[in-house]
């Protein structure tokens, strides 16, 4: 059986009903029953944690995979992520891990502490935690307990995230958290209610708040043929990451792959992906990277100065690096994230 604990970010209501603060959804639940993400339920008028020692997934993946690219490259990272989220996104490619809860199926995690994961990630010499796979918003308990102690033993703390998070819960992850990828799905409201049951607005609003943190952030979008791969969407989130987030804001732009519930359509043609990227470029980007393309050129970070190749990539392998303290070998042009990822 799986444990429940107190849960953080919530408040109670009239007739033991409550609502949970953690995320924009903000579900108001009745007693006995759980929010839209299903890993948190209201126990007698409280709202208590399904998952906050509950990890379903742990590996040690190079940082590159998750994607971060320019926040200490090279370097391994002890990524982790419960069951359950607080989107149903048609296309989910961790839906074993993200939606059963929703239906009420659980699949038994591992019990840990967070102790045993920081023990876990020094004894496997990764640099950082990452609170991912699944949305490391509804397991929040668990990811401020692990990264304050992670924090204590100098690893640095990263999440991957729909960006979907409540004000409140941006503000407890401040001063924890070192570097985000941030999912910008699309530039339509209506993509994220049909395909996420979510909203594009605060996700939005997050991404520039996450900027003025000074977290590291980078941006990742999944192209979806005939969803959010016209050329005026595409050009619509290249201009809100230059003109919101700065030039310097690294942006993944991803091949999907038919899964879950979108099986309807092929890939997305590598064309498509090219166009996107050259896209990125012409908005004034410095940083625009194809992603799920093997060995492709655009996987490789260029100088924004003087376009020398400064790091060739293979998937999540570094091939070559060509940086010299945080700045371009060939011009001295600083390159953004690399000198700060070192601190
Ligand atoms: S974290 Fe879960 S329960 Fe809380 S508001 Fe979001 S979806 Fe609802």
């Amino acid at each position: 059986m799986h444990t429940s604990k107190q849960a953080i970010l919530w408040k109670p209501l009239k007739e033991q009903k409550v609502q949970c603060l953690a995320c924009c959804q903000f579900c108001l639940i009745e007693d006995g029953e759980r929010g839209f993400c299903g890993v948190r339920q209201n126990a007698r008028g409280e709202l208590v944690t399904l998952v906050g020692d509950n990890v379903a997934a742990m590996n040690v993946d190079p940082v590159e995979k998750k994607p971060l690219f320019h926040f200490m490259p090279g370097s391994m990272t002890l990524s982790l992520g419960t069951m359950g989220c607080n989107f149903s996104c048609s296309f989910c490619q961790n839906y074993t891990l993200s939606q059963p809860p929703k239906e009420y199926q659980f699949r038994e995690g591992q019990p840990v502490t967070p102790e045993q994961l920081v023990n876990t990630a020094r004894e496997y010499r990764s640099g950082s935690i990452s609170y991912t796979y699944s949305e490391p918003t509804v397991f929040i308990e668990l990811v401020l307990e692990t990264a304050r102690l992670a924090k204590e033993k100098k690893l640095k703390n990263i999440i991957v995230s729909n960006g979907f998070q409540s004000p409140d819960c941006l503000k407890e992850m401040n001063g924890l958290i070192d570097a985000a990828n941030i999912d910008l799905k699309a530039y339509s409201e209506s993509f994220y209610r049909d395909q996420c049951k979510a909203r594009l607005k605060p996700v939005l609003d997050n991404l520039v708040k996450i900027r003025e943190m000074g977290w590291w952030l980078e941006v990742t979008t999944l192209i979806i043929p005939g969803l959010n791969d016209s050329a005026r969407e595409i050009k619509e989130i290249a201009e809100f990451i230059k003109n919101n987030l700065g030039a310097h804001t690294p942006w993944h732009i991803s091949r999907f792959h038919p899964t879950f519930n979108l099986t309807d359509r092929q890939a997305t043609p590598v064309e498509t992906i090219e166009q996107a990227w050259q896209t990125g470029k012409e908005a004034g980007l410095e940083f625009v990277y194809t992603g799920n393309i093997p060995g492709h050129n655009g996987e490789n970070t260029f100088c924004p100065a003087c376009n020398e190749t400064l790091i060739s990539r293979m998937g999540f392998q570094l091939r070559d690096i060509r940086l010299q303290n945080g700045a371009c070998a060939g011009c001295g042009k600083e390159i953004a994230g690399y000198r700060l990822s070192r601190s």
